[in-house]
């Protein structure tokens, strides 16, 4: 890839003179390329696109129906990388939901616990959204929060 230092546009290989001011161009080196487009998180090119498109309804299922979409989306695409990606991320909430309401339950005469409990809760249920819609246009991007739980990796 080549880029124009005057306007900051970019170009392809095969171009010589910048179209905006037509001056020279300059190739832009391969480790800057590969680190603008390199998102940690975001998995979606590890995913082929037929994949994505037949197994879209799949992978929502965990984010709406916690475990009994876990269950259906198992049962459903058992072979789909993507359905299990999701099925994995939808998990992990649905299990930190669970530990959330132990936790509120046995400490509630604490009043703080059931609180802190409950913000969590609500948070989770915001992510929970967010992830629904990331299935809906098709992307696997990991949540930065659900990320950082260790166990069903
Ligand atoms: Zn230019």
């Amino acid at each position: 890839m080549k880029f124009c230092p005057n306007c900051h546009l970019t170009y392809d290989d095969s171009a010589n003179v910048c179209g905006q001011c037509g001056g020279p161009l300059s190739v832009i080196p391969q480790q800057v390329q590969q680190q603008a487009a390199y998102d940690p998180t975001d998995h979606t090119a590890e995913f082929s696109p037929q994949d994505i498109s037949d197994n879209k309804v799949f992978a929502m299922l965990p984010y709406l129906m916690s475990f009994i979409g876990v269950i259906i989306a198992l049962l459903a695409a058992p072979s789909s990388p993507f359905t299990m990606f999701h099925i994995r991320q939808g998990l992990k909430i649905s299990v930190t939901q669970i530990l959330l309401g132990i936790c509120a339950a046995v400490l509630a005469i604490t009043f703080i616990v059931p609180i802190a409990a409950g913000i969590c809760m609500i948070i989770l249920l915001v992510v929970q959204i967010i992830c629904f819609f990331r299935v809906c246009k098709g992307q696997a991007k990991e949540v930065p929060i659900i990320k950082n739980f260790g166990f069903l990796k």
